[in-house]
């Protein structure tokens, strides 16, 4: 019998099957998209990221647009995918290349359904498979917001929205009928540059139709031109996906959801939190305790308490209207560097995610401030 099978290769599945493994746990993997490699670009703060996780990319310097240009005292940083997934290759984790259907528990374990028809038995099993949620038992109440994007990789030296040391985490100055979004921009390399078209959050998702147009009319007057065989990137995911009720299998990455509804990021805490959660699997396995043990490592009271409160942070963004939006994250941006990291990282700081949201109420405008506390205590609908 296995001591644990994750479902779900992704990065967070990847790096909790390497870090049991390491721990000597007899450890599978299955996912029927194990192997293939990570198309998407996955960036972050890169004092978020735990040492040693390769990078293709690191800012010197991070801007940002609101209403007016902001600098961000935090260097941004894009993950080196196939580096990443190379380290994190073990051959001491059994791979096996299908769906995870069902989980079923006895006293001592867990068997796990596969699509092909074969049974794995676990003393743990976890649930990295992203927004599916495969064996987390969920049901939404309503459809998802979503984060969705279209972007495109041009090289560095034909645009100018971007230097080469340089991150844009988001611009919303330009104006657009409709639904707001904002531009993303990021060096990949030393050649190459991803210029992304991005709606936050909405609900129903802003459609990628949409969202190319208006990429392609911000290129237009910027004068680039596209030579036809550009990479392009599609986002599309869940940034409300439900809170799976404590069980015997433990959630993680995505599934948890770890997804940050004010950025989408769930990456760089995944990576971080896969090690302290092996070592708790290990120590709950020996104790006959693992899924109570790994679930407290997972969502901690105060992480509980501070996803709550981001949830009601992502209520006011959905309520807000397209102008009001930029006006929103201009007063963000006027609280201090130290206050805004406290609300992007820092999953268990609810004194800091408390004084954030409050200072960013207080540098807001009165009819904005209004706006927000109404929609923040439920007053108005988002
Ligand atoms: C294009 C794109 C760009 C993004 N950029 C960023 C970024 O820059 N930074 C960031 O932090 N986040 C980003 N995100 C959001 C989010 O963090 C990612 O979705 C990230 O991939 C989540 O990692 P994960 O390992 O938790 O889940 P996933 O990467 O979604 O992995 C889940 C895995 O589970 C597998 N699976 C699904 N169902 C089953 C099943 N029944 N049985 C077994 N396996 C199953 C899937 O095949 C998949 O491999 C991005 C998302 C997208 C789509």
């Amino acid at each position: 019998m296995l001591d644990v099978l994750v479902a779900g290769a992704g990065p967070a599945g990847s790096a909790l099957a390497n870090a049991t493994a390491r721990l000597g746990l007899r450890t599978a993997i299955v996912d029927p998209a194990a192997g293939k490699p990570w198309r998407a670009t996955y960036a972050s703060w890169a004092d978020e990221l735990p040492q040693g996780v390769p990078l293709a990319f690191r800012s010197e310097r991070t801007r940002a647009g609101a209403l007016t240009e902001h600098i961000v005292d935090r260097q941004y940083a894009v993950i080196d995918n196939e580096a990443l997934r190379a380290d994190m290759d073990d051959d001491r984790i059994a791979v096996q290349q299908a769906r995870a259907l069902k989980a079923h528990h006895d006293r001592e374990a867990t068997t796990v359904l596969l699509d092909n028809g074969n049974r794995i038995r676990a003393r743990i099993v976890v649930d990295a498979t992203g927004s599916q949620q495969a064996l987390l038992g969920t049901t939404r109440r309503r459809p998802p917001a979503e984060q969705s994007a279209v972007g495109v990789v041009i090289p560095l030296r034909e645009q100018g929205f971007v230097q080469k040391d340089e991150a844009l985490f988001m611009d919303w100055r330009e104006k657009h009928e409709g639904a707001p979004s904002f531009l993303y921009a990021v060096p990949l390399n030393a050649d190459e540059v991803l210029l992304e078209e991005t709606s936050l959050a909405d609900r129903p998702a802003m459609s990628h139709r949409e969202l190319h147009d208006r990429l392609m009319n911000r290129l237009r007057r910027n004068d680039i031109t596209l030579c036809g065989d550009e990479r392009w990137e599609r986002v599309r995911f869940p940034m409300d996906d439900p809170l799976p009720r404590p069980q015997r299998v433990v959630p993680f990455g995505a599934a948890a959801p770890f997804v940050h509804p004010a950025t989408g990021y769930s990456v760089a805490g995944s990576l971080t939190l896969a090690p302290r959660l092996a070592q708790a699997l290990a120590l709950g396995l020996d104790k006959g305790e693992a899924s109570r043990v790994g679930w407290r490592t997972v969502w901690p009271a105060r992480a509980l308490a501070v996803h709550g409160l981001r949830r009601v942070g992502l209520r006011v963004l959905l309520g807000l209207s397209a102008a009001e939006v930029p006006q929103f994250f201009e007063a963000f941006f006027r609280t201090s560097s130290h206050l805004q990291n406290r609300y992007l990282a820092g999953r268990c700081d609810l004194p800091g995610t408390l004084r954030a949201m409050t200072a960013v109420i207080s540098a807001a405008p009165a009819p904005l401030r209004a706006r927000v506390a109404a929609l923040a205590i439920g007053m108005t609908s988002a």
